[in-house]
């Protein structure tokens, strides 16, 4: 048991194997993962430390097997292999019975709000499980899946992607994945944007990898220049679909920019600060006749669906996978992720060193 590091929220402990409650199930959890929220919780970030009252085991990215019951569950059994939706709704409020649970007005986190999966043991609602098909999702990949609805939820949110001009800004671990899907499906080409050299480099290797693709992928700096006639030059006068995963206004500005008329911007990434100056708003926007997307969240559970089904005819994510380490050394992954030298840092609880 390890006690809190100066300037780190959090910490290793031992803790009491937890109790499923009515309609809960117990999961011995097989592999974790990072997310970028748990390093704003390990940096004790503005932007979510309010949502937090500690002492709250953190994690919300896992599978697992069932290893325990809580009364009145069922169609599920011990040793079930699963994942779960850690977005804990409602269920009552407007966007709940509009179908839109992604957007309850009552979200409640697992990993924020209650315990989550950075642990051996994780407690969670039955109605939250997904079941895992262990032939089509191994472990270290089911330890993702919450981040790769993220990526699926994005490049879905656009009204097609086949044959179409895309612009992905933005290559973390969600970029990154969100880029394999629009491969997968098929697009007229891929534009990747980066600008973090970790990124940068592990987006050309992929790139590189895929050079057999039919569709082609280019991966350019916005910090070298030329970017917007170089894009407008390789996609027929501009892209069709811009998927915006970095938050960052000059790429959200230079996406805009880049769209051609009638282009569809889907919006996943957040900008650090809460307005957001859109340069030439009525010529990128208005008079080129535009959609803007924001997208938070999995829907529930339709994207579930979706990213099995991708897994289950071939989607390629191994590439994703960067770093394996045990849980204890979360803080270990956090720091590869804050000098983006990862995508994803899995983590096993069983692993000792
Ligand atoms: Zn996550
Ligand atoms: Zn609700």
């Amino acid at each position: 048991m390890a006690r809190p590091e100066p300037g780190a929220a959090v910490y290793v402990e031992d803790l009491p194997v937890p109790t499923p409650g009515e309609g809960e199930v117990r999961v011995r959890i097989a592999r974790a993962a990072i997310c970028g929220t748990d390093r704003h919780i390990f940096h004790w970030d503005p932007s979510v430390a309010p949502m937090l009252s500690p002492p709250v085991v953190i994690g919300h990215e896992f599978c697992g097997h069932i290893d325990a019951l809580g009364p009145g569950v069922e169609g599920w059994q011990e040793g079930d292999y699963v994942s779960a939706e850690m977005h804990l709704v409602c269920g009552r409020c407007r966007a709940c019975r509009s179908g839109n649970r992604h957007v309850c007005e009552h979200t409640r986190i697992a990993g924020l709000h209650r315990d989550g999966a950075f642990a051996e043991y994780v407690v969670v609602p039955a109605a939250n499980l997904v079941r895992l098909d262990p032939a089509v999702v191994p472990p270290h990949i089911g330890a993702f899946l919450d981040a790769l609805g993220n990526a699926v939820h994005t490049v879905q949110a656009a009204s097609s992607i086949a044959g179409r001009h895309v612009l992905l800004s933005g290559y973390g671990a969600i970029g990154a994945m969100a880029a394999a899907v629009v491969e997968f499906e098929g697009a007229a080409s891929l534009t990747i944007t980066e600008v973090a050299p970790g990124h940068l480099e592990r987006a050309r290797a992929w790139a590189a990898a895929r050079a057999d693709s039919a569709t082609p992928i280019r991966v350019l700096d916005p910090g070298r220049g030329g970017l917007v006639e170089e894009v407008r030059a390789t996609t027929d006068g501009g892209v069709d679909v811009v998927l915006e995963m970095s938050g960052a206004p000059a790429a959200i500005n230079s996406g805009l920019e880049l769209l051609y008329p009638a282009g569809e911007m889907v919006l996943l990434g957040i900008p650090s600060r809460p307005d957001l100056l859109v340069e030439d708003f009525s010529r990128r926007i208005i008079f080129k006749g535009l959609t803007l997307r924001g997208v938070v969240g999995r829907r529930m559970f339709a994207t579930w669906e979706e990213m099995l089904g991708l897994l289950a005819r071939g989607l390629d994510l191994e590439h994703i996978v960067t770093h394996r380490l045990p849980l204890r050394d979360f803080h270990r992954g956090v720091a590869l992720l804050d000098a983006a030298e990862a995508h994803k840092v899995v983590l096993d609880p069983a692993q000792t060193d």
